[in-house]
């Protein structure tokens, strides 16, 4: 079946149009290829209220049935993979088969945290008395997604709030609509009205949720500079918030590596879905006596693998993922050749749409802006280091704290040197890995709470201690 190019948003189980759109443009070719609805006060507030009247008998469901709900959703999504791969596609840029990899990976994630649980603790049982902690739901969620991972994030939002007990009205970005509004249509029938409502809209919208008194909590992934926005809109009624947001993750490769083992990785660890990933390695610090070769191998990667539309088979990165998007890091670079810094430059992209060549920037200094700031692009800064007390205060010396890696023989060297990291996540000898069960979240500026794993849960639950006497 072709794609839907203009599916509608979901309030209360029913289908949601309002008067105004937004079009969506395909970043592979410049070209407005479909339109999603604009909403605004009006349909947020009947999302809400659908949510509200939701949340009593969704929080009273079992646990067990919750489970079985999201199993069908995520069976819901294998089932129309192909068709919710192209709108990807489409929509976002990044190649087919790497879209079908990310709806069922959504699939796969609802899965997985639908199997965890926050069951009741007993934490004191004396002669006297039982105590018990329960975890209660919060009420109705808003969800906020960013446009790098629109269909997994989403997923991850949606199962962490409705296992648990919570009601939900997620908003996709404005940038990639599509995919997550045609899920809507296609799970309507799976979870009682209300549960679940997907709204779309412009740059007005974000502001209008995070302010509006019917939330309870506001689940958001997006850029640091938005986070702090919502967390101050979120002091108001005290909503409880986690904030996943940007990073300038650093990856250590020691010298003992075997450069020509580990070089396809560590490149794929940096430009996967063109470099658009909060957890992507965006400064590469590699030791002097293996910099030269590391390098050329890089260089090498990036003139041979295929940047060109996702449509086309073969083509390993789709363009950047919108206009906004690609003059920032197109400036970055331009910055970076203006003063002086020598970029290695991929193989040629087409020159329509939001392309840029895969770029290495060859030892720019520790303050050049590439380097400082979190491109979100494809263009990765090479770092020469020596000592190992030096690259770990290099790596510790910015904001952000989500990610890192380690790259050596030595995994116990590695495991030394992961520990001096102020990063949520560190990986040795692998990057870009995850699953439902292990939480993922930043320190410093890179966030606050997590998601994932039953500490991710936790995120979306409130303790209730219940004193219970043991004689009347
Ligand atoms: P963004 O902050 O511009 O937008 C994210 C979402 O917030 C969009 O849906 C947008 O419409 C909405 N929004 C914008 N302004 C808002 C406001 N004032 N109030 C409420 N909502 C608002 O981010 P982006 O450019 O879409 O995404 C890229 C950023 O996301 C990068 O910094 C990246 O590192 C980060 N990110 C983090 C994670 C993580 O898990 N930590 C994952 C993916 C992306």
């Amino acid at each position: 079946m072709p794609p839907r190019l203009a599916p509608l948003m979901t309030i209360d189980a029913q289908s949601a149009e309002c008067a105004s759109q937004l079009n969506v443009i395909n970043p592979a070719t410049g070209e407005v290829i479909g339109h999603a609805p604009d909403a605004g006060q009006y349909e947020l507030d009947l999302a809400v209220a659908a949510a509200q009247r939701a949340f009593p008998g969704w929080k009273a469901t079992p646990r067990a049935e919750r489970q079985q709900a999201l199993n069908q959703f995520a069976k819901r999504l294998v089932e129309h993979a192909d068709e919710l791969a192209r709108l990807f596609t489409l929509e976002h840029g990044r190649p087919l088969n790497q879209a079908k990899e990310e709806i069922l990976g959504a699939a796969h994630w609802i899965r997985g945290i639908a199997q965890l649980d926050t069951p009741v603790e007993i934490v004191e049982e004396t002669a006297q008395r039982r105590v018990e902690v329960h975890y209660d739901p919060l009420g109705v969620v808003c969800a906020i997604v960013p446009w790098n991972f629109p269909v997994l994030l989403a997923s991850w939002k949606i199962s962490h709030a409705l296992i648990t007990g919570n009601t939900l009205v997620l908003k996709p970005s404005p940038f990639t609509p599509l995919t997550t509004l045609r899920l809507g249509e296609l799970t309507r029938d799976l979870l009682p009205a209300g549960v679940l409502n997907i709204i779309s809209g412009g740059d007005h919208l974000g502001p209008l949720m995070t302010s509006h008194p019917g939330f309870a909590k506001i689940s958001f992934t997006g850029s640091t500079a938005t986070g702090r926005r919502i967390m101050e809109s979120a002091a108001r009624d005290l909503k409880r918030i986690t904030l996943e947001l940007g990073g300038n993750d650093a990856a250590i490769v020691l010298p003992d590596v075997d450069v020509e083992q580990i070089a396809q990785q560590l490149f794929m660890g940096a430009f996967f879905n063109s470099g658009q990933v909060c957890v992507a390695c965006k400064r590469l610090y590699i030791h002097d006596a293996i910099y030269e070769q590391l390098r050329d191998r890089l260089h090498q990667l990036a003139q041979n693998l295929p940047v060109g539309d996702g449509m086309v088979e073969g083509n390993v990165f789709g363009p950047i993922q919108n206009l906004a998007q690609y003059r920032r890091v197109l400036q970055m670079r331009d910055e970076a050749r203006e003063a002086g810094l020598t970029l290695l430059e991929g193989g040629p992209v087409p020159e329509t749409g939001y392309f840029m060549p895969l770029t290495l920037v060859d030892n720019p200094p520790e303050d050049a802006r590439v380097v400082t700031e979190e491109a979100f692009g494809p263009i990765l800064p090479l770092l020469r280091f020596s000592d190992i007390d030096e690259v770990i205060a290099r790596a510790n010396a910015t904001e952000y704290g989500l990610a890192g890696a380690v790259w050596s023989k030595d995994v116990d060297q590695a495991v030394t040197i992961a520990k001096r990291l102020d990063t949520g996540t560190v990986w040795i000898n692998q990057n870009l890995e995850s699953s439902p069960g292990i939480p993922l979240g930043g320190h410093k500026q890179s966030g606050f709470g997590v998601e994932n794993g039953v500490a991710g849960l936790m995120e979306f639950v409130q303790p209730k201690s219940i004193f219970i006497p043991k004689s009347a």
